[in-house]
């Protein structure tokens, strides 16, 4: 049996009712969190001297297009209406199956590589089969664990109109059948649909009946332009096909009631708030769901235009519905809001255990707890940026990518002493650079 022990590190379960950090001792066994507690006999293991680090669950990117990793940068000054045309009209089409393999192997590394244990990869590039299959090797390749989120394949033929073509239930079962065959895998599979803003309400209601028959998370951009129905939210709702195994990508366009209403129905929320304000989706709902007794899950979205790092993500959403809160308060009375309204460990929840239930793993990963799997952050407190540490949570919403020390997924080190266990990561990085290079030159950006 394969034994690690944790020790001397100062913790953050996340889990309810333990305290926000505690120094504890961590035993994993077998790839489970086996005890948790002071002074933990060795039994044989492994033992990890965590002395100077804190250690936290691995966090959860609960959206990202990985596929777009060898454009990194492309799309960095555009705004959605230029994304739209550029990455999805032009780009896109030009990616082989090979691109895809490449670039999710990269962008799933590099999400180890900034603390990300868990992936929801929403991947909406895969116009064959042999498309998808090569993402969910990339995937594969990197040690990661995943929801591959497979997105409805856009039709070669261009006199088809997308928004009216139902996601293939054929392929759903395909992949079903020979690629998530064993419950120990780190990787399951979801939907990624187009949903009733941008499919017409009959392929919506199909799409998400199809994910609800099947068992599978289901998730769906929200936002943009205006919505392909007037009335698609309406019949969704009225379908009952809405439940908590749907997930709602920005959200930032919903009206009050229906997003009350959509909270009760168990719906989860991921916001994605750099590229929220960046490419013009608006602000960021994270505040309108606290007041309805909820919590979003984030995701980094696109490193064709930002950076994936999970940390910075909880803190552009944190600042953000500070701001937002500030701006109202100084309206209604002049001041700025006291107390604040969400807390460092609110934003920690966000990347751990909220994203976590949007992917519909909490009984599996998102906090440190006995019995869960041992997917897990060390965090280097010791170098000068982090010092002098009096509130780990707060210490770790000051962190970087540099003081990721060492990354668990699974109870097997993927990261450690600061490099990633992937052995050559030479040839990965030429071979992305030509990718990237490659599907760019293909493109016209002139006209
Ligand atoms: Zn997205």
């Amino acid at each position: 049996m394969k034994k690690t022990l944790i020790k001397g590190g100062q913790v953050i379960s996340m889990a309810a009712g333990r305290p926000d950090s505690e120094h504890v001792d961590l035993l994993i066994e077998n790839g489970r969190i086996a005890a948790i507690g002071a002074d933990l006999e060795d039994q044989g293991a492994e033992v990890v001297d965590a002395s100077g680090k804190i250690v936290m669950p691995g966090m959860i990117n609960a959206h990202m297009h990985t596929w777009q990793t060898g454009l990194r940068g492309v799309a960095a000054n555009w705004s959605l209406i230029e994304y739209v045309h550029w990455m999805h009209s032009e780009l896109a089409s030009k990616f082989t199956p090979h691109d895809i393999e490449i670039a999710t192997l990269a962008g799933a590394l590099n999400q180890i590589n900034c603390g990300t244990t868990t992936l929801a990869d929403w991947c909406h590039n895969n116009p064959t089969p042999d498309h998808t299959d090569a993402a969910i090797r990339g995937l594969r390749k990197s040690g990661i664990r995943a929801v591959y989120l497979h997105g409805t394949p856009h039709p070669h033929d261009e006199s088809i109109d997308h928004s009216e073509v139902p996601h293939p239930a054929s392929e759903i079962d395909r992949l079903l059948r020979t690629q998530f065959i064993s419950d120990d895998d780190l990787l399951t599979l979801g939907m990624a649909i187009l949903g009733p803003h941008y499919s017409t309400p009959e392929v919506a209601i199909s799409d998400l009946q199809l994910a609800k028959d099947k068992g599978l998370i289901v998730s769906m951009h929200q936002s943009g332009g205006p919505a392909r129905s007037v009335d698609g939210w309406d019949r969704v709702e009225a379908a009952g096909v809405l439940g908590p195994n749907v997930n709602v990508v920005h959200g930032t366009d919903l009206a009050d009631d229906r997003l009350h209403r959509l909270v009760d129905l168990g719906v989860s929320f991921t916001v994605t708030p750099e590229i929220e304000m960046t490419v013009g989706h608006g602000y960021s709902i994270t505040g309108r769901l606290q007041n309805l007794g909820t919590s979003p899950s984030l995701g980094i979205d696109i490193e064709s235009c930002i950076s994936g790092e999970m940390l910075v993500a909880a803190r552009m959403a944190l600042a953000q519905q500070r701001a937002l809160d500030h701006e109202q308060a100084r309206q209604e009375t002049g001041l700025m809001a006291f107390p604040l309204s969400v807390t460092c460990k609110d934003a920690l929840s966000w990347v751990t255990v909220q994203g976590a239930k949007a992917l519909g793993l909490s009984d599996k990963v998102g906090s440190i707890e006995v019995g869960k799997l041992a997917d897990l952050v060390l965090i280097d407190a010791s170098p000068i940026n982090l010092w002098p540490s009096h509130d780990a949570i707060a210490t770790v919403l000051q962190a970087s990518v540099a003081n990721i020390d060492s990354v668990m997924v699974n109870g097997d080190w993927r990261k450690r002493h600061g490099k990633l266990v992937f052995g050559e990561l030479d040839v990965l990085k030429s071979g992305l650079f030509e990718s990237g290079a490659r599907v760019i030159s293909e493109v016209s950006f002139d006209v």
